[in-house]
């Protein structure tokens, strides 16, 4: 139950990336709110929040088209992260689809590059696609998504698979599965989680998060929103990232401030006993 110190992680690179970054899925699907996407994660670089996740699939590559206006003149200030579809995920398919992913986002490297989830491609030739590009400089790093312990220990197994610099699960207050085994297997091998979902737009139990008595009373406390506290938590021990999505301006406001809410630990507590951590296996949640 450590409450960290500082509000970054250290990246493979050496540089620091603050807890709380930025999504956009559902970005890039409707022209009529082009500007207003840009204008939020603009707003959010502004605030800090300098790591964007996008991916090749989200609104079919619209919202790296957003990502890429939104990073105009700070490209290196930011931290980009975008993902691949399965089925591009071998040496030719990630080298296609990287370029076509930078093309769409005006840049020529992304921080980190995700398979998105596990599909048919052995993850021997991911590991080689990925190296490939990391050699030519096209990414600087590498990772997964949706992957499970088992899948991690696959993949650790495999000659280069340690490269892995990041895994993208679910988790939320009300979905903690991973705290049973893929949590402290990433702890033990070094391996940073990134949330998804982490205000619970997706997961189990999502419905009646925000609303829950204990959530609305340690908000009060705070003087700040459920949904901040819901990132609090999910950033409180300091080695994980969360990257919400929001568009609405005083959401990108309140995800900024919650890096800076410390729960204490009767608050923790009161949270675990409202949404218990799992005492067994359970299948990787995901939307
Ligand atoms: P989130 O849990 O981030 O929820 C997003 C929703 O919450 C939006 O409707 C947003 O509204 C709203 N919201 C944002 N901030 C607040 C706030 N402070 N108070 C109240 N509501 C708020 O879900 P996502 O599914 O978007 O997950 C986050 C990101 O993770 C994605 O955008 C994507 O980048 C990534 N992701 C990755 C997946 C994977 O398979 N690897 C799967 C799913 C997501 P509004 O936009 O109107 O402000």
């Amino acid at each position: 139950m450590s409450q960290h110190k500082k509000s970054v992680i250290t990246w493979t690179d050496g540089r620091e990336v603050p807890f709380i970054g930025q999504g956009t899925w559902n970005m890039g699907e409707k022209a009529s709110l082009r500007q207003e996407e840009v204008r939020a994660l603009q707003l959010g670089f502004e605030l800090g929040m300098l790591l964007v996740d996008t991916a090749e699939m989200y609104a079919e590559g619209g919202a790296e088209e957003i990502v890429g206006e939104a990073i105009q003149g700070r490209r290196d200030d930011v931290y980009l992260v975008s993902k691949a579809y399965p089925h591009h995920a071998d040496r030719q398919g990630l080298a296609q689809a990287c370029e076509a992913s930078l093309t769409r986002m005006g840049t020529d490297y992304m921080d980190m590059y995700l398979l998105h989830w596990r599909g048919k491609i052995p993850l021997e030739e991911t590991i080689e696609g990925m190296e490939q590009l990391r050699e030519q400089g096209k990414i600087r790093s590498w990772g997964v998504s949706n992957l499970d312990k088992s899948d991690m220990e696959e993949l650790w197994n495999l000659s280069g698979g340690e490269a892995c610099a990041v895994n993208q699960v679910l988790y939320h207050v009300a979905s903690r599965g991973i705290e049973y085994d893929l949590l402290p297997w990433s702890r033990a091998n070094g391996v940073p989680v990134m949330a998804y979902c982490p205000i619970a737009q997706g997961g189990r139990l999502r419905r009646g998060l925000l609303e829950h008595p204990v959530m609305v009373d340690i908000a009060a406390s705070h003087g700040v929103t459920p949904s901040q506290i819901a990132l609090a938590w999910v950033i409180r021990d300091g080695d994980v990232w969360a990257i919400p999505k929001a568009v609405q301006e005083s959401h990108v406001r309140e995800n900024a401030a919650a890096a800076s809410i410390r729960l204490t630990p009767e608050q923790l507590q009161q949270i675990d006993e409202a949404f218990p951590p799992p005492m067994r296996k359970q299948p990787l949640d995901m939307v």
